[in-house]
């Protein structure tokens, strides 16, 4: 099969033909039809994530079809199309699993990381991880669900009661998350580049209620901030403009140093949070949820050979929407 691998952090990927994978018991084939370019792919081909295991086959916005079932596999059949996310297996016994926080797991292992990813045109997936997708629809469409979606979600969801929500970085995962807080009865606020008019547009078209750059001050005072660009600076810029009692969200995995703040900003019991992967609960009610927004995608699609600069493109701020790589027409 052909796939993108990453070698080395530093190196661009690099295309390789590799013999297909076989599924071991308890996991799936899946013959890939399209897979996200998500921000953690970045992360890591930068080197910004410890111990990927290389060489690693990135891409953990997986829609594909299972082709062939491993001994034990229950409740799938060849055929059938299925999303595989960014948490890939976890251990279920420790202090997070029993708790039913499998997101935090300490043995967690994920997809494009630890496990072999969907930069491929086939890969292996555990299926007790794996979710059911519309049989209907654009594979290109969907696979930002897996990720920018779920762990939008996920994020979202720890805004709890916030009216008012002000999402930093209008990417993939924002313009998913800014349907699905309309949807919700709730206002969001967009906050991009300086200078970037393209994303503040693509904003408004969503129902922004207000978009503009992350310096300056929005209308009202929001609820609560999620953060999905990786700049430390936009903390204290988030706490500023969030009331008493708000919450600010970081969602990505990595962020740069976050600057010092006076302590004024946070007092009143505002809040300042990580959220971390995904539990397989938040995938069941995100996708449930997703077609009854409906939730549309904006994407991109790259064929697999040209992964590289779709993630170039990503990090120089270029694509509205989502990067995906389509495997097949
Ligand atoms: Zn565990
Ligand atoms: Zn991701």
């Amino acid at each position: 099969m052909r796939a993108m691998i990453l070698e080395r952090p530093g190196l661009p990927l690099r295309l390789a033909e590799l013999p297909q994978p076989e599924p071991g018991a308890g996991a799936m084939l899946i013959e890939v039809e399209a897979c996200g370019v998500c921000r953690t792919d970045l992360h890591l081909v930068d080197g910004e994530l410890p111990h990927p295991a290389l060489p690693i086959i990135p891409g953990h916005e997986i829609v594909g079809r299972v082709k062939a079932l491993g001994s034990g596999v229950a409740g799938f059949r060849p055929g059938e199309r299925v999303g595989i996310p960014w948490l890939g297996w976890t251990c279920g016994h420790c202090r997070f699993c029993a708790e039913g926080r499998e997101n935090l797991c300490d043995n967690a292992r994920f997809t494009g990381y630890q496990i072999q990813g969907g930069y491929a045109e086939y890969t292996v997936a555990d299926a007790r991880y794996c979710f059911s997708l519309p049989e209907a629809g654009d594979p290109v469409a969907l696979a930002p669900l897996l990720c920018a979606g779920l762990i939008g979600y996920r994020a979202l969801s720890m805004a709890q009661g916030a009216r008012r929500l002000g999402i930093y970085g209008f990417g993939a995962a924002a313009h998913i998350v800014a349907q699905v807080a309309r949807f919700q009865g709730r206002e969001f606020y967009a906050f991009t580049r300086a200078g970037d008019a393209a994303s503040q547009e693509f904003a408004r078209s969503l129902g922004a209620a207000w978009a503009g750059s992350a310096d300056e001050t929005p209308p009202q005072l929001l609820d609560a901030a999620l953060i999905f660009a990786p700049a430390g600076q936009l903390v204290p810029q988030a706490l500023r403009h969030i009331g008493k009692g708000g919450c600010v969200v970081c969602a990505g995995i990595h962020m740069s140093d976050i600057p010092a703040f006076p302590y004024s900003i946070l007092w009143g019991e505002r809040v300042i949070r990580s959220v971390a992967n995904l539990t397989r609960r938040d995938g069941d009610e995100f996708l449930g949820l997703a077609p009854q927004v409906p939730v549309r995608t904006e994407v991109q699609a790259f064929p697999l050979e040209r992964a590289n600069e779709a993630l170039a493109r990503l990090r120089r701020g270029e694509l509205q929407g989502a990067a995906v790589l389509r495997l097949r027409a």
